[in-house]
């Protein structure tokens, strides 16, 4: 479900027109919809009603501030990959017993800013970071809580870069490696075992991997439990939402439920039978599936460019601005902001400025005619759109506007020249 829609053959966000932004802020430019924010936070949240639980968005997905900020607001938890992460949610007021740690190469300086900050859990991936927490945390005169990620070696039937729980990926601890490192964890005195963890991939769209995943682990789990006093069974992330057809045309915009739709509730009532009995703390760490349908990259057409044996569509946002289609060969539906029902359809490469055959937002896609000057929306770009973005043939990076209602904030100025070179002076 989100808040994009066509009213009048013009796309709105929320209560707002798309076009009046794109005359305020220029393009490339990232629009977010609030609502559709707190409306999947809520979903998610009373679809885990059944267990005692905590959601840690994954910061990763979008960080900007002001998003952090509704989710704070909502209560939300913060699962963190870095130190830039961990002082961003600090910023926006985040309680830090709400916020988990995870990625395989913690560095010194990273694992201080976390124990002094109090987080919830580290999640440790590796038996010579376990060995790096102690010795910082022993420094530091506490103990810190650690929760391990398991690698349950099962296939997330996803994009071979966005599968991380096979052992042939770098994340985690392998299952049947945990039970060692342990047993040596014990005797260290200055980590104490508070969860376990599992992360299997990202936008995974059926239930299956899940529950091969939890299965696997759980009598594992079980025993952290009992005889190790481990508290909480972090399932991680990687729940999919829907590319091709985040609107359609013509249509009000609600997400259909169709059947082959990985949607939350399916989620948490496939999952809840095997976790529930477990009688722990469940966290999980969406990303996508709280941000992505929430946010799109407005941008404009520059050129129109007939080739020998394709069109291109010239635009101006650029790999630079949504890497996903140049590195997961992701799919995002593209639509004009002016709805025009008969309009000539033809194929075309939608494609940027930037000096690279990768840089395209679209392959040979139908699509409504477009004419040099026009704007259209790349859907579903609210995660690992500008937080993957880049500064690539000194292009400046796209403003961000947040709108909520009629309310329209704006949550990050478009970059200047300047700013390209600050940091060298
Ligand atoms: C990226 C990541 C997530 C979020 O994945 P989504 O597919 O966006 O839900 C959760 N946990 C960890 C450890 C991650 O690295």
């Amino acid at each position: 479900m989100h808040h994009f829609y066509y009213k009048d053959s013009e796309l709105y966000v929320e209560d707002v027109p798309v076009r009046s932004l794109v005359e305020r802020y220029g393009t490339p430019l990232y629009v977010y919809s609030a609502q559709t924010i707190i409306d999947h936070y809520t979903r998610f949240d009373h679809a885990l009603e059944a267990v005692d639980h905590l959601i840690c968005y994954a910061v990763k997905a979008n960080s900007n501030q002001w998003i952090l900020k509704q989710l704070v607001n909502l209560g939300s938890g913060f699962d963190l990959v870095s130190g830039g992460e961990l002082y961003r949610v600090l910023r926006v007021g985040a309680d830090p017993q709400k916020c988990t740690f995870a990625g395989v190469g913690k560095t010194q300086s990273e694992i201080e800013e976390a124990i002094k900050a109090g987080i919830y859990s580290f999640i440790v991936e590796s038996e010579e970071e376990l060995y790096q927490i102690d010795k910082i945390a022993a420094r530091l005169s506490v103990k810190a809580p650690v929760a391990f990620r398991i690698n349950p070696d099962v296939p997330a039937l996803t994009h071979a870069k966005i599968t991380t729980g096979t052992d042939l990926n770098k994340f985690g601890i392998s299952f049947c490696q945990v039970e060692d490192i342990l047993e040596k964890s014990l005797k260290l005195p200055n980590v104490f075992l508070k969860g376990v963890q599992i992360h299997i991939g990202s936008q995974i769209q059926s239930v299956e991997p899940f529950l091969l995943a939890i299965q696997r682990v759980i009598p594992l789990v079980e025993k952290m439990k009992k005889r190790f006093g481990a508290e909480f069974f972090d399932i991680g992330g990687g729940i999919g939402i829907v590319y091709d057809k985040a609107l359609e045309s013509g249509e009000h915009a609600w997400w259909q439920e169709r059947n082959e739709l990985l949607t939350l509730n399916r989620y948490a009532n496939a999952i809840i039978p095997l976790i529930k009995p477990l009688g722990m703390k469940i966290l999980v760490e969406p990303g996508r599936v709280l941000v992505g349908n929430a946010g799109i990259l407005v941008s404009q057409v520059i050129y129109v460019k007939k080739g020998v044996s394709k069109k291109f569509v010239i635009v101006d946002a650029a790999m630079n601005d949504l890497v996903r289609p140049a590195f997961y060969e992701a799919y995002h539906q593209i639509l004009p902001l002016k709805e025009q029902p008969n309009r000539h359809l033809e194929v075309v490469d939608v494609v940027g400025p930037v000096c690279e055959s990768s840089d395209y937002l679209a392959l040979d896609r139908r699509l409504p005619e477009f004419r040099s000057g026009e704007y259209l929306a790349v859907l579903s770009a609210g995660a690992y759109g500008f937080s993957m973005a880049s500064n690539y043939n000194s292009r400046l990076r796209p403003a961000e506007v947040l709108i909520q209602g009629n309310q329209i904030q704006l949550i990050r100025k478009r970059e200047s020249y300047s700013d390209l070179v600050t940091l060298e002076e």
